[in-house]
């Protein structure tokens, strides 16, 4: 069907729909279940049998499995099944981690998957992409991606970018005639919108005419590549560092073989031991864990309502030392409420909080209304200037669009005005407020067929652009003096915080160009707007910890530049010293000039998105590690540039989430915080349980080796080493990723983004204890062995439980980067009951008998768990008194 070739009447009859009003519930589901889900079809998932099989693909396992085939040829039966078994096991437990991050993965997902804005049983709604049908009437803006294939129903300026379909990277002008003519390409249908492709000004409504796979993206769907899974930058350093790893525990696991062998052990003894401490030795499911933990992290996040987009961010944002953040919405409510007019020369004021549409005017005290000159149709002109909409539930009044919008309904019903005042005014044309034009303007005509221009917008923007003014005796040529007086005003309103819009109008003949660039030039100034919008109770605190943690809070807005400094202010944000840059004076500058004086700048007023782009770079020549915090679509390169992109999961645009590596469910400053807090503590548990399984590892090889160097027989047996590697090194492990964040964490400097893995003394840390945990071991094996050398299981028994509590033990003292005595042990319940399980294991197999034989092992007497008890506290009480 080529819907461009039809009316929009056509269309609304093939669909059975009509656009004022959109479909009803009982034509959606039909058509759900008719049409499917309006998604690409994903990409064939990998079998989870596959998975599970995966776990086993290790060089290291497949060839410890052959050994143990082997030894169970050669009727080490139990043995053999030991082996198996545990292997088995812990091949499960990769398993389920891998489900489970993929789980969580897949939950983010779908938390930031694209909105549509629909209308249904007429009224608009926001409901996931996915779920848009064929008939639906949509919203589109700035912004946006459009979520189906539509037919144009309602341009306003629309503009959209279609270079994913066509590589055509200028904006197409969208419109909503028909065009009769025969096979177009998608790039000529200019009343079509397409599914995938970009919003970039003005705004529209369109039908939707395909859905999924029968759209044009989705025809060429299976044209777009798989998405690999990308390595964070600790998961790259990892698996770098484990090809480091694996060379030297396979260097010292042979040279334990070697040494066993010239010591005359058996060679198939030795071998199987060896491959056996590979296995436990080679972390080779560290990055693996990571992600876990990442991605655990991420879930924790979540709950403190920040989505992350990029599993790296979660790294990335431990070492971030500046928050570039926007004003309004991010730091204040967005809750506008005008408070103030000036008009006719005069300051009005307002009564009433938020959107209750109780309050009065008052001229110094006296009260005013609707017949104080001028003051209806400034207030008239704010409403049919607007493209928010007044909605009262339960009694109750919200807004349904941009809050600034919504402040002048509210305003305008104060006196009395109501939605029928302004029927009698048709909209000829709307030109959209965008951040960069800061105006919005439509061309309206009144029921005797006169045209006029209303123009509303940062009073700075239409101040120049006015000739006239409107007084008590009408209109009258904008003097110097009035232009004074005006912007005296503006500055009184904005240094009490107040944000600042002005309201212009201009007669028009059916003549004017509207597309012309004198459209909005000659206008008669009519009177300013000051609305409140409280800061957000949160913030000021955030900002402070921020402050603690090494990181500078930087406010960004294309609000007038007093009004950002009152409320910078307000919130300790800008300091003595600090500086207040305008967008101007940024154009003024040269790159290198702006980062002279960016260590010094905390506010940026009146910018354009362009600016943030050049003020993210100043901050990372300086070194910085930048979070970058953006709604609007052209906001997104500069999202893009910055180390952290942060976009608004309420109010932010599809685009900007897309660039983004982090959303803001709340739109709120402080969550930003939340999540920097939260990155900071995953980076560290990371750190805990690196630590914590080199360190065992270490031990675990060491003790072998100083066996086979000094000619003892082998202080463990191969199940006692895999067990140790799965239960030890496992649950407990986990349980560090799992640890609440140490007492300083917010108030440490930010990590440098280049930190090796082993930085901060963590190397140190895991050898020095390494050694001790070997060394116990050997003297828990080497003293009972030569007391008693006929009885060697008991002398293993006692290295192996010696290993054991050391780890366990030791596992404490990885929570802190300081003493073990400066954290409570009991304050991560899951470390306690790992630890209690892993202990509980431990007595299953040296007390139980049926196991006894299996893990070579013999019942211990108290004094044998008293000398263990001393030897296995040693490495972490001898180090537990220093920070290093
Ligand atoms: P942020 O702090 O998030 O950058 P902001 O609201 O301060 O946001 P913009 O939204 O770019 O910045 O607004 C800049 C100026 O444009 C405002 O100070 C106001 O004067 C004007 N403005 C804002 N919203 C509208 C609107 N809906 N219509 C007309 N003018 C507007």
């Amino acid at each position: 069907m080529n819907w461009y070739q039809l009316d929009v009447e056509n269309v609304e009859q093939k669909l059975h729909v009509t656009a004022n009003r959109g479909l009803n519930d009982r034509q959606v589901e039909k058509r759900r279940k008719q049409y499917g889900t309006n998604a690409l079809e994903a990409q064939k998932k990998v079998p989870k049998w596959l998975i599970f099989l995966k776990q086993f693909q290790d060089f290291m396992v497949l060839v410890l499995l052959a050994a143990t085939l082997v030894a169970g040829l050669l009727g080490e039966y139990i043995d053999a099944i030991a082996i198996m078994v545990i292997v088995l096991v812990n091949g499960c437990i990769g398993f389920f981690q891998e489900q489970k991050a993929e789980k969580s993965l897949d939950k983010l997902k779908e938390l930031s998957a694209p909105m549509a804005h629909v209308l249904r049983n007429e009224k608009w709604s926001k409901i996931p992409s996915q779920h848009v049908v064929v008939g639906d009437v949509v919203r589109i803006s700035s912004g946006d991606r459009i979520p189906a294939d539509v037919r144009i129903v309602k341009s306003n300026s629309l503009e959209t970018e279609e270079s994913a379909l066509t590589g055509e990277s200028l904006p197409v002008m969208k419109h909503a005639t028909a065009i009769r003519k025969d096979k177009l390409d998608a790039q000529d249908q200019v009343n079509m919108g397409f599914m995938g492709t970009l919003v970039t000004r003005g705004t529209g409504v369109g039908i939707v005419v395909g859905t999924g796979m029968n759209t044009v993206m989705g025809q060429i769907a299976s044209l777009m590549g798989n998405t690999k899974k990308i390595l964070t930058p600790l998961e790259r350093k990892l698996s770098e560092l484990g090809k480091i790893l694996i060379v030297v525990a396979l260097l010292l696991t042979a040279l334990v073989v070697v040494l066993g062998v010239l010591q005359g052990h058996p060679v198939y003894t030795m071998f199987l031991a060896g491959v056996s401490l590979a296995v436990a030795a080679i972390p080779e499911g560290l990055p693996a864990i990571v992600t876990v933990a990442l991605s655990l992290g991420v879930q924790r996040m979540i709950r403190k309502k920040a989505i992350v987009r990029k599993l790296s961010a979660v790294e990335t944002l431990g070492c971030a030392s500046v928050i570039c953040s926007d004003k309004t919405g991010t730091m204040t409510e967005n809750q506008m409420t005008v408070k103030e007019l000036y008009l006719n020369e005069k300051q009005i004021y307002v009564t009433g909080d938020g959107y209750d549409i109780r309050g009065d005017y008052f001229i110094d005290k006296q009260k005013v209304d609707h017949t104080f000159p001028n003051m209806q149709s400034m207030l008239l002109y704010g409403m049919l200037c607007n493209q928010a909409s007044l909605i009262v539930k339960k009694g109750k009044y919200f807004i349904d669009g941009d809050p600034t919008d919504g402040a002048l309904l509210v305003a305008a019903r104060k006196i009395g005005l109501t939605v029928s005042d302004e029927e009698s005014y048709k909209v000829i044309k709307e030109f959209p407020f965008d951040s960069e034009r800061k105006r919005m303007s439509v061309v309206l005509e009144d029921s005797n067929d006169r045209r006029f221009l209303v123009t509303k917008g940062a009073p700075d923007v239409l101040l120049p652009r006015s000739s006239f003014h409107m007084n008590e005796s009408g209109r009258q040529l904008l003097k110097t003096t009035d232009q004074r007086n005006i912007e005296h005003a503006i500055d009184h309103m904005a240094a009490k915080a107040l944000r600042t819009l002005a309201i212009a109008v201009k007669p028009l003949s059916k003549q004017d160009d509207l597309e012309s660039s004198m459209l909005e030039k000659d206008l008669t100034f009519i009177g300013l707007y000051g609305m409140i919008d409280p800061p957000r109770k949160e913030v000021k605190k955030a900002i402070a910890e921020c402050r603690n943690a090494g990181i500078k809070t930087v406010m960004i807005t294309g609000d007038h530049v007093k009004t950002a400094r009152a409320i910078a202010q307000s919130l300790d944000l800008l300091p003595n010293h600090g500086q207040v840059l305008e967008g101007y004076q940024i154009n003024e500058m040269s790159d290198t000039e702006l980062e002279d004086i960016i260590e010094d700048s905390y506010v940026f007023a009146r910018v354009t998105p362009e600016h943030k782009l050049r003020i993210v770079h100043a901050f990372q020549e300086k070194g910085h590690v930048v979070a970058m915090t953006g709604d609007g679509v052209n906001d997104a390169p500069a999202i893009k540039a910055s180390n952290i992109g942060v976009s608004m999961g309420m109010g932010g645009t599809d685009v900007t989430k897309e660039a983004s590596s982090l959303i803001l469910m709340d739109d709120n400053f402080a969550t930003i915080k939340s999540a920097i807090q939260e990155g900071r503590n995953i980076y560290e548990n990371i750190r805990k349980f690196i630590r914590y399984l080199l360190a065992s590892n270490v031990g675990e090889i060491l003790v072998m080796l100083f066996a086979m160097m000094l000619s003892l027989p082998l202080p463990l047996v191969p199940v006692q080493i895999l067990w140790v590697n799965l239960v030890t090194d496992g649950l407990p492990a986990m349980a560090l990723g799992l640890d609440k964040p140490e007492g300083n964490v917010m108030t440490r400097r930010p990590r440098s983004l280049q930190e090796g893995v082993f930085a901060r003394g963590l190397g140190y840390k895991i050898i020095s204890r390494g050694i001790l945990i070997g060394i116990v071991t050997l003297i828990g094996f080497m003293t009972t062995y030569q007391n008693d050398p006929e009885n060697l299981i008991y002398a293993q028994t006692i290295a192996f439980t010696t290993l054991v509590m050391a780890q366990l033990i030791h596992v404490f003292d990885c929570r802190s980067e300081n003493s073990i005595f400066s954290r409570n042990p009991f304050e991560n319940l899951y470390l306690v009951f790992a630890v209690l399980s892993s202990l509980l294991l431990l007595l299953i197999v040296i007390y139980w008998e049926p196991l006894q034989p299996v893990f070579h092992t013999t019942s211990l007497s108290i004094r044998d768990w008293m000398y263990i008890g001393v030897l296995s506290a040693l490495p972490t009480v001898l180090f537990g008194f220093t920070k290093k």
